[in-house]
C-alpha cells in the first residue's frame, strides 16, 4: 500500500491514502494508489507513477482528464453564477435539453445528477403516465436478471441483482425479473400481466451485470409487447450512451426507440449530470410539482455536457470508436492466443469485456491488480469479466500501448 502524502491546502495537512480507512465509509474497496493529477488518457499518482487509463472512471471521463475545451466550458460559466436552483432557468441547460432534442427522438428532458436519479424518475414517470391514461392498475414493470440501474431503492430494487437490493427490509411491490435476451420469457411475462404493464427498462448492453449486449430480437420484441399493451419502454443508456457504442446512443444501433432514454456518466465528461429522454406526450404527466431536483440543471453542469456532445457528436469522433473497438478487440484477441484466459471477448464500441475461462474463473480482479501494477487502469463487471470503457478520444498507440501493459500484466498472473 502507497504511503505517499500529499499536501492538499497548502495548511500542511498530510492526506495519505491509509487515511481513506479510517475516515470513510467502509462500501467502497478502491485500489491502494492515489491519484494525483490526470492529462488526456494518463494519471500519475502521489508517487509519481504514471497509468494509462482505460477505466474512463467507469465510463464517464468520454474526453479523458483535464480536456482544454471542457476546462473552458466549466471556468466561462463559473465565473458566471454556479446555482441557481429551479425557480431560475438558465441557458446552459435549455442549451443542452435542445442539443438532446435535436440529436435524439426527445421531445423533452429533465436534467438531474446521477444515473440513479435519472432512472428514477422515468420509473416514477412511467407509473404516473400509466395512471394517468389507464388507470390505478397498471403498475408492473418488468427488468432483466443481472440488470443494474443505481442505488436508490426504488433503482436498486428493479435492477437485478438481488446482492445489492437485499438486507434493506421490505422492497417495493409491482417489479419482475426475467432473463435477459430471452425474448420468449418476455412474451411469456405480458401474456400473463396483460395490460398490468407500465414499463419494461432494459440496458442495450449490461454493463455491471458482466458487459452482455442485447440482441436486436430482444429488444425488438419487448418493443412489439410495449406497443400492443400499451407499455413504455425505458432505454437505460446510463453507461452505454454519449458515443460510446459508436452512435450517440446505442438505440440507434438496435433499430428500435425507446419512449424514455436515460442517460449519465459520460454527459458531464466527469462533471455529474444526467438527463430523462422522452416524448411531449409522456412528459405531458410530469406536471409542475411532480418531480423535481435542487442541482438538476446546474450550469456549470450543463455547459460542461454541451460542450461534451458538441465534441462527442461528430461523424468523425463515432466511426473513431467504431474503428478503435475494432484495434481493441484484435488486440485482446492476440493476448488471449497467447495467454489462454478469456473464454468470450465482446461489447460494443468501447464498452468491452474479457470474461475469464474456466482455468481462471472469478480472477478477474486479480487481473485489474496485475495490470494496476503494471501502470494500465482497467475495471472488473463482477468477479470474471474484465472490462475495458477508454476514452473516446484514445490515440491508436496509446491502445497499443494499454494492450502491451495488460499482455505484460497477464503474463505475471
Ligand atoms: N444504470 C446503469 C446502466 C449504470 O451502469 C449505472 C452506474 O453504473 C447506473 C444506472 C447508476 O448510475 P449512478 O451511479 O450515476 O447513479
Amino acid at each position: 500500500m502507497t504511503t505517499a502524502s500529499m499536501n492538499t491546502s497548502g495548511e500542511g495537512i498530510s492526506i495519505t491514502r491509509d487515511m481513506y480507512e479510517q475516515v470513510m465509509t467502509p462500501n467502497y474497496a478502491p485500489m491502494a494508489i492515489l491519484p494525483e493529477r490526470g492529462q488526456g488518457c494518463r494519471l500519475w499518482d502521489t508517487d509519481g507513477k504514471e497509468y494509462l487509463d482505460f477505466a474512463g472512471g467507469i465510463a464517464v471521463s468520454v474526453l479523458g482528464h483535464a480536456h482544454p475545451e471542457l476546462i473552458k466550458a466549466l471556468t466561462d460559466q463559473a465565473n458566471k453564477f454556479w446555482h441557481l436552483s429551479n425557480f431560475l432557468t438558465n441557458k446552459p441547460a435549455i442549451q443542452l435539453a435542445k442539443t438532446l432534442c435535436e440529436s435524439t427522438f426527445a421531445e423533452r428532458v429533465f436534467l438531474a445528477n446521477s444515473g440513479a436519479e435519472v432512472n428514477e424518475a422515468a420509473l416514477k414517470l412511467a407509473r404516473r403516465y400509466a395512471i394517468d391514461k389507464h388507470g390505478k392498475n397498471k403498475i408492473e414493470i418488468l427488468a432483466f436478471d443481472n440488470a443494474f440501474h443505481g442505488r436508490t431503492w426504488f433503482t436498486v430494487c428493479v435492477g437485478g441483482q438481488p446482492k445489492y437490493s437485499d438486507g434493506f427490509g421490505p422492497k417495493p411491490g409491482g417489479i419482475s425479473h426475467r432473463p435477459f435476451n430471452d425474448a420468449t420469457a418476455v412474451k411469456k411475462y405480458f401474456t400473463e400481466q396483460g395490460d398490468k404493464v407500465c414499463a419494461v427498462i432494459v440496458e442495450p448492453v449490461q454493463g455491471e451485470g458482466g458487459v452482455t449486449p442485447a440482441t436486436a430480437e430482444f429488444v425488438q420484441t419487448i418493443r412489439e409487447c410495449c406497443d400492443t399493451h400499451n407499455a413504455l419502454m425505458i432505454f437505460d443508456e446510463i453507461q452505454t450512451g454519449v458515443g460510446r457504442s459508436g452512435k450517440l446512443y446505442t438505440y440507434e444501433k438496435l433499430a428500435v426507440t425507446p419512449d424514455i432514454l436515460t442517460t449519465a456518466k459520460a454527459l458531464g465528461g466527469g462533471f455529474p449530470i444526467s438527463a430523462m429522454l422522452t416524448t411531449e406526450e409522456i412528459a405531458s404527466s410530469l406536471v409542475v410539482g411532480t418531480h423535481g431536483s435542487t442541482f438538476g440543471g446546474n450550469p456549470m453542469a450543463c455547459a460542461v455536457a454541451c460542450k461534451v456532445l458538441e465534441l462527442i457528436n461528430t461523424p468523425e469522433m463515432l466511426s473513431g470508436v467504431e474503428t478503435k473497438s475494432h484495434q481493441m478487440i484484435d488486440g485482446l484477441k492476440a493476448i488471449n492466443q497467447k495467454h489462454n484466459v478469456f473464454d468470450d471477448i465482446r461489447g460494443v464500441g468501447l464498452l468491452l469485456g474479457c470474461e475469464m475461462n474456466a482455468h481462471y474463473k472469478d480472477r478477474a480482479r486479480e487481473v485489474l491488480s496485475a495490470c494496476t501494477e503494471n501502470g494500465l487502469l482497467v475495471l472488473v463487471a463482477g468477479a470474471n469479466v474484465v472490462r475495458l470503457a477508454p476514452p473516446l478520444n484514445i490515440s491508436e498507440s496509446e491502445i497499443n500501448q494499454g494492450l502491451a501493459l495488460m499482455d505484460n500484466a497477464i503474463q505475471h498472473l
